[in-house]
């Protein structure tokens, strides 16, 4: 019999004009998840999202002002929105770059755009988003706290997501210009990261990325204090977020990879827990550059450790470790011998995977004012000489990988898998590393699907990419 009074679980459809946003996220992981948040935060509240702007009542473009490359297509795509729709809501570094008469640089090149705010600001879009697009009323959505979980909207696939665990950064590198645009460090409590760890391993996750801009200086801002996660104290340090991330990540079966770690003593102690299988045996750490005088004048953090001897005990400890890296090229003041320095740092350090930008003078850093300007063609031709030796290292790395087995994580399976796919390894973070392309399976009966493990032996290489014969 069924109860009168009873509420009903059924949600009212959704207004049929719920206002529809069109959004673009451009730039670092980092300011993917800030585009996540707002996104979550636009569902929520009963907005639809537009794959056009035309098709869309109002577009938010989250930007990035990293390098002049990044400046410019942030502004372009700005201008295609202004264009193409005419609303334009903008947030991100780029937005919190000074223009003239105290505005910002976007209104001085934008100045139709209907607001603009700095980065990790999800609440100042949202209130311009608000008063112009006024929140559709949906009681039932009204009533629902939080209706997308601790993990909210995730815009990579589902197998894997980004969780960002602070904001900000206490370095000032002086080619660098994200501590004026994202301010201090501020690590998030170690309960909510983990929470929002646990919420994306139950909703599927698999591989779960840890960025920031320095993630070796999580609880720094803090001192270290201890929080709580599940009635239990936990400290707000890195060793110990790791280690709490990589046992949730056990129970189901998923890899934690760590991303931003800068060569401090206290990653020491990360490597036992690689060894013990808790996190990935991978390191992402910008070293920019090997020559100690070259540090200095980057102000670099850890510039003072001895990152060559450091590396080769973290192998020592654990042999199948993964570094990745960036370096720049033609700083301001690198002589030829300091940049053969950064050759034979790549060559014995054994970089698995580097990358390299020529210096590049970002509006606004203070390496602009070091004496000694490289001249750009000579920044351009040590990074193409870089890239040559740091490719030939990469290569005799990957090389060495044929013949054995390993476990890969399907990003792409083409037919289930019948006509092969493609996944990576613990050595390949997306988007940056390469890949593993798998051959289609031997046995008819089996398949794969995006966001399983499949063990497979390596068959061979492909210029940056592995070749595996599932097995
Ligand atoms: S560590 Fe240096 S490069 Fe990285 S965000 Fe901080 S200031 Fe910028």
């Amino acid at each position: 019999m069924s109860d009168a009074h009873a509420p009903t679980l059924n949600p009212p459809p959704t207004p049929a004009q719920a206002p529809k946003i069109g959004f673009v996220s451009l730039g670092c992981p980092k300011n993917l998840t800030d585009s996540e948040l707002i996104l979550t935060q636009l569902s929520a509240e009963g907005y639809q999202t537009s794959k056009t702007f035309e098709g869309a009542d109002l577009v938010i473009v989250n930007t990035c002002g990293f390098i002049d490359d990044a400046v410019r297509e942030s502004l372009d795509t700005i201008g295609e929105a202004l264009a193409d729709n005419g609303r334009v809501i903008v947030t991100g570094c780029l937005g919190a770059k000074a223009g003239k008469d105290g505005g910002t640089l976007i209104q001085d090149v934008h100045p139709s755009v209907l607001a603009v705010t700095g980065p990790h600001a999800a609440q100042e879009v949202m209130d311009a988003v608000h008063r112009n697009l006024p929140k559709p009323h949906d009681p039932f959505l009204d009533l629902v706290p939080g209706a997308f979980g601790e993990a909210g909207i995730k815009l990579t696939p589902r197998h894997y997501a980004y969780l960002k665990i602070s904001e900000g950064c206490n370095h000032r590198c002086t080619f660098c210009i994200i501590p004026s645009m994202r301010g201090d460090l501020v690590s998030r409590p170690i309960g909510d990261v983990l929470n929002e760890a646990r919420a994306l391993f139950a909703g599927g996750v698999k591989e779960l990325l840890v960025v920031s801009q320095d993630t070796s200086a999580y609880g720094v801002d803090v001192k270290y204090r201890t929080g709580f996660w599940d009635g239990k104290p936990v400290r707000t340090r890195t060793q110990e977020l790791v280690q709490a991330l990589g046992e949730l990540a056990k129970e189901h079966g998923a890899w934690v990879r760590l991303h931003y770690v800068y060569p401090y003593p206290s990653v020491d102690d990360l490597i036992p827990l690689m060894n013990d299988g808790l996190v990935l045996p991978y390191l992402d750490v910008p070293l920019q550059h090997s020559h100690p005088d070259v540090l200095k004048r980057m102000k670099r953090p850890a510039s003072g450790e001895k990152n060559l001897e450091r590396i080769q005990r973290w192998r020592d400890a654990c042999p199948q470790l993964v570094i990745r890296s960036t370096f720049i090229a033609g700083f301001p003041g690198e002589t030829e011998e300091e940049f053969q320095h950064l050759l034979d740092f790549v060559r014995e350090a054994q970089i698995d995977r580097a990358g390299c930008f020529a210096y590049s003078d970002v509006p606004g850093a203070t390496a602009n004012d070091l004496p000694g300007m490289v001249p750009q063609a000579l920044r351009e031709e040590r990074r193409a000489r870089f890239m040559a030796v740091a490719e030939e290292v990469s290569t005799q790395r990957l090389t060495q990988r044929v013949g054995s087995t390993m476990q890969v994580l399907v990003d792409k399976a083409v037919g289930l898998g019948k006509k092969g796919g493609v996944g990576r390894s613990y050595a390949d973070a997306p988007e940056i590393d390469g890949l593993v392309h798998l051959m289609p399976p031997e046995k008819l009966s089996k398949t794969y699907k995006a966001g399983e493990f499949v063990r497979a032996r390596i068959v061979g290489t492909q210029g940056h990419d592995l070749v595996g014969l599932p097995v």
